[in-house]
Protein backbone atom coordinates (compact mmCIF):
# COMPACT_ATOMS: atom_id res chain seq x y z
CA UNK A 1 0.00 0.00 0.00
CA UNK A 2 2.30 2.39 0.88
CA UNK A 3 4.72 2.68 -2.42
CA UNK A 4 2.13 3.79 -4.66
CA UNK A 5 2.28 7.67 -3.22
CA UNK A 6 5.90 7.63 -3.30
CA UNK A 7 5.90 7.38 -6.90
CA UNK A 8 3.42 10.59 -7.69
CA UNK A 9 6.20 13.13 -6.11
CA UNK A 10 6.82 12.40 -2.27
CA UNK A 11 4.00 10.85 -0.35
CA UNK A 12 1.04 12.43 -2.12
CA UNK A 13 -1.83 11.97 0.33
CA UNK A 14 -0.29 9.08 1.88
CA UNK A 15 -0.29 10.84 4.82
CA UNK A 16 3.70 10.73 6.24
CA UNK A 17 5.12 14.48 5.53
CA UNK A 18 4.92 16.03 9.06
CA UNK A 19 7.71 18.04 9.15
CA UNK A 20 8.16 18.82 5.29
CA UNK A 21 7.70 22.02 3.57
CA UNK A 22 4.83 23.91 3.37
CA UNK A 23 5.10 24.55 -0.37
CA UNK A 24 5.59 20.76 -0.46
CA UNK A 25 1.89 20.14 1.56
CA UNK A 26 0.55 22.42 -0.58
CA UNK A 27 1.34 20.76 -3.39
CA UNK A 28 0.34 18.02 -2.11
CA UNK A 29 -2.62 19.12 -1.50
CA UNK A 30 -3.86 20.68 -4.86
CA UNK A 31 -2.20 17.58 -6.46
CA UNK A 32 -5.14 15.58 -5.11
CA UNK A 33 -7.25 18.02 -6.08
CA UNK A 34 -6.48 17.78 -9.45
CA UNK A 35 -6.53 14.26 -9.23
CA UNK A 36 -10.17 14.50 -7.93
CA UNK A 37 -11.23 17.20 -10.32
CA UNK A 38 -10.09 14.84 -13.23
CA UNK A 39 -11.86 11.93 -11.85
CA UNK A 40 -9.32 10.07 -11.45
CA UNK A 41 -8.89 9.42 -7.16
CA UNK A 42 -6.45 6.80 -6.39
CA UNK A 43 -8.24 6.82 -2.87
CA UNK A 44 -10.44 4.86 -1.91
CA UNK A 45 -12.28 4.71 1.61
CA UNK A 46 -11.79 1.10 2.38
CA UNK A 47 -10.86 -0.71 5.62
CA UNK A 48 -7.52 -1.27 4.16
CA UNK A 49 -6.79 2.00 3.76
CA UNK A 50 -7.76 2.09 7.79
CA UNK A 51 -5.67 -0.25 9.19
CA UNK A 52 -2.34 0.59 7.03
CA UNK A 53 -3.01 3.93 8.67
CA UNK A 54 -3.89 3.03 12.15
CA UNK A 55 -0.16 3.87 14.02
CA UNK A 56 1.09 7.10 15.19
CA UNK A 57 -0.39 9.88 12.64
CA UNK A 58 1.58 12.10 10.68
CA UNK A 59 -0.72 14.25 9.05
CA UNK A 60 1.25 16.67 6.47
CA UNK A 61 -1.55 19.09 6.20
CA UNK A 62 -5.21 20.90 8.43
CA UNK A 63 -8.11 22.29 6.53
CA UNK A 64 -10.37 24.40 8.16
CA UNK A 65 -13.71 23.99 5.84
CA UNK A 66 -17.41 24.70 6.01
CA UNK A 67 -19.80 22.06 7.42
CA UNK A 68 -21.38 22.15 3.81
CA UNK A 69 -22.34 18.78 2.98
CA UNK A 70 -21.35 19.11 -0.36
CA UNK A 71 -17.70 19.93 0.36
CA UNK A 72 -16.35 16.56 1.45
CA UNK A 73 -12.86 17.99 1.98
CA UNK A 74 -10.84 14.34 2.14
CA UNK A 75 -12.86 13.76 -1.42
CA UNK A 76 -12.21 16.98 -2.79
CA UNK A 77 -8.59 16.58 -2.38
CA UNK A 78 -8.12 13.05 -2.93
CA UNK A 79 -6.18 11.91 0.45
CA UNK A 80 -6.70 8.79 2.41
CA UNK A 81 -6.70 7.86 6.06
CA UNK A 82 -3.89 9.37 8.33
CA UNK A 83 -3.36 12.41 5.44
CA UNK A 84 -5.09 15.18 6.33
CA UNK A 85 -6.37 16.81 9.95
CA UNK A 86 -9.85 18.50 9.14
CA UNK A 87 -11.95 20.83 10.68
CA UNK A 88 -15.63 21.94 9.59
CA UNK A 89 -18.11 24.81 10.80
CA UNK A 90 -20.41 26.85 9.51
CA UNK A 91 -18.35 29.05 7.13
CA UNK A 92 -15.01 28.02 8.83
CA UNK A 93 -15.77 30.36 11.54
CA UNK A 94 -13.27 30.41 14.30
CA UNK A 95 -13.21 29.77 18.27
CA UNK A 96 -11.14 28.87 20.75
CA UNK A 97 -11.92 24.98 19.86
CA UNK A 98 -11.24 25.63 16.28
CA UNK A 99 -7.83 27.40 17.27
CA UNK A 100 -6.78 25.06 19.83
CA UNK A 101 -6.94 22.36 17.42
CA UNK A 102 -5.38 23.85 14.97
CA UNK A 103 -2.31 24.63 17.45
CA UNK A 104 -2.54 20.91 18.49
CA UNK A 105 -1.84 19.60 15.14
CA UNK A 106 1.05 22.59 14.19
CA UNK A 107 2.94 22.85 17.34
CA UNK A 108 2.18 18.69 18.62
CA UNK A 109 2.47 16.80 15.25
CA UNK A 110 4.22 19.05 12.90
CA UNK A 111 2.26 20.05 10.46
CA UNK A 112 3.36 22.61 8.10
CA UNK A 113 -0.08 23.81 5.91
CA UNK A 114 -3.01 25.35 7.02
CA UNK A 115 -5.57 25.92 4.76
CA UNK A 116 -8.90 27.93 5.10
CA UNK A 117 -11.41 26.80 2.25
CA UNK A 118 -14.43 28.73 1.73
CA UNK A 119 -16.76 27.63 -0.99
CA UNK A 120 -19.45 29.11 -3.53
CA UNK A 121 -22.72 30.11 -2.28
CA UNK A 122 -22.20 29.27 1.34
CA UNK A 123 -24.80 29.24 3.43
CA UNK A 124 -23.53 30.77 6.68
CA UNK A 125 -22.32 33.57 4.95
CA UNK A 126 -25.89 33.94 3.11
CA UNK A 127 -27.45 34.20 6.45
CA UNK A 128 -24.94 37.19 7.59
CA UNK A 129 -25.78 38.62 4.73
CA UNK A 130 -29.29 37.96 5.51
CA UNK A 131 -29.23 39.36 9.22
CA UNK A 132 -27.12 42.61 8.20
CA UNK A 133 -29.64 42.85 4.83
CA UNK A 134 -32.73 42.59 7.36
CA UNK A 135 -31.51 44.20 10.86
CA UNK A 136 -32.69 40.32 12.32
CA UNK A 137 -29.76 38.51 14.27
CA UNK A 138 -30.56 35.19 14.60
CA UNK A 139 -31.00 33.71 18.24
CA UNK A 140 -29.08 30.75 19.44
CA UNK A 141 -25.36 29.92 19.04
CA UNK A 142 -26.27 31.07 15.23
CA UNK A 143 -25.49 34.40 16.41
CA UNK A 144 -22.15 33.83 16.64
CA UNK A 145 -21.83 32.53 13.40
CA UNK A 146 -23.44 35.51 11.76
CA UNK A 147 -20.68 37.44 14.16
CA UNK A 148 -18.25 36.73 12.83
CA UNK A 149 -18.97 36.61 9.54
CA UNK A 150 -20.70 39.92 9.43
CA UNK A 151 -17.33 41.99 9.26
CA UNK A 152 -16.52 40.19 5.63
CA UNK A 153 -19.90 41.61 4.22
CA UNK A 154 -19.31 45.11 5.77
CA UNK A 155 -16.27 45.62 4.19
CA UNK A 156 -17.24 44.65 0.81
CA UNK A 157 -20.91 46.61 1.39
CA UNK A 158 -24.12 45.13 1.95
CA UNK A 159 -25.35 46.89 -1.18
CA UNK A 160 -22.73 46.16 -3.61
CA UNK A 161 -25.18 43.30 -5.96
CA UNK A 162 -22.02 40.80 -5.71
CA UNK A 163 -21.75 41.13 -2.00
CA UNK A 164 -22.47 37.29 -1.27
CA UNK A 165 -19.44 35.82 -3.51
CA UNK A 166 -17.41 38.69 -2.88
CA UNK A 167 -18.23 38.03 1.25
CA UNK A 168 -16.86 34.69 0.72
CA UNK A 169 -13.74 35.69 -0.55
CA UNK A 170 -13.32 38.52 1.98
CA UNK A 171 -14.39 36.06 4.79
CA UNK A 172 -11.59 33.49 3.66
CA UNK A 173 -9.11 35.81 3.77
CA UNK A 174 -10.12 37.49 7.46
CA UNK A 175 -9.92 34.38 8.58
CA UNK A 176 -6.15 33.41 7.36
CA UNK A 177 -5.28 36.82 8.63
CA UNK A 178 -6.90 35.84 11.86
CA UNK A 179 -5.00 32.28 12.18
CA UNK A 180 -1.32 34.21 10.78
CA UNK A 181 -1.53 36.53 14.03
CA UNK A 182 -2.58 33.47 16.46
CA UNK A 183 0.09 33.78 19.29
CA UNK A 184 1.30 30.04 18.69
CA UNK A 185 1.27 30.27 15.22
CA UNK A 186 2.66 33.71 14.22
CA UNK A 187 6.15 32.19 15.38
CA UNK A 188 6.39 29.32 12.99
CA UNK A 189 5.39 31.36 10.29
CA UNK A 190 7.84 34.09 10.53
CA UNK A 191 10.56 31.47 10.70
CA UNK A 192 8.90 29.26 7.71
CA UNK A 193 8.21 26.41 9.02
CA UNK A 194 4.08 26.56 9.20
CA UNK A 195 2.22 28.27 6.39
CA UNK A 196 -1.63 29.73 6.63
CA UNK A 197 -3.49 29.88 2.75
CA UNK A 198 -6.73 30.15 1.88
CA UNK A 199 -9.01 29.00 -0.99
CA UNK A 200 -11.91 28.81 -2.94
CA UNK A 201 -13.62 25.75 -4.08
CA UNK A 202 -16.40 25.91 -6.89
CA UNK A 203 -19.38 23.50 -5.93
CA UNK A 204 -19.78 22.66 -10.03
CA UNK A 205 -16.36 21.80 -11.60
CA UNK A 206 -15.15 20.40 -7.76
CA UNK A 207 -12.15 23.00 -8.65
CA UNK A 208 -9.80 24.06 -6.04
CA UNK A 209 -8.36 28.00 -6.63
CA UNK A 210 -5.90 29.07 -4.74
CA UNK A 211 -7.16 33.12 -3.04
CA UNK A 212 -4.06 35.74 -3.20
CA UNK A 213 -3.65 37.44 0.29
CA UNK A 214 -4.92 40.54 -0.38
ZN1 LIG B 1 -20.63 27.06 3.66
Amino acid sequence: MGSSGASMGGAAGQGRQAGGTPRAALADLLTGNRRFVSGQPIHGHDVTAAAAASGDQQPYAVVLGCIDSRVPLEAIFDQTFGAICVIRTGGHVLDRAVCGSIEYVVGQLGVPLVMVLGHERCGAVGAAVDALRTGQRPGGSLAHLVDEIAPAVTEVGIDDPAVHPLAIRRHVRRTVGTLRADDLLAGPIAAGRVAVVGGLYDLATGEVALLDPG
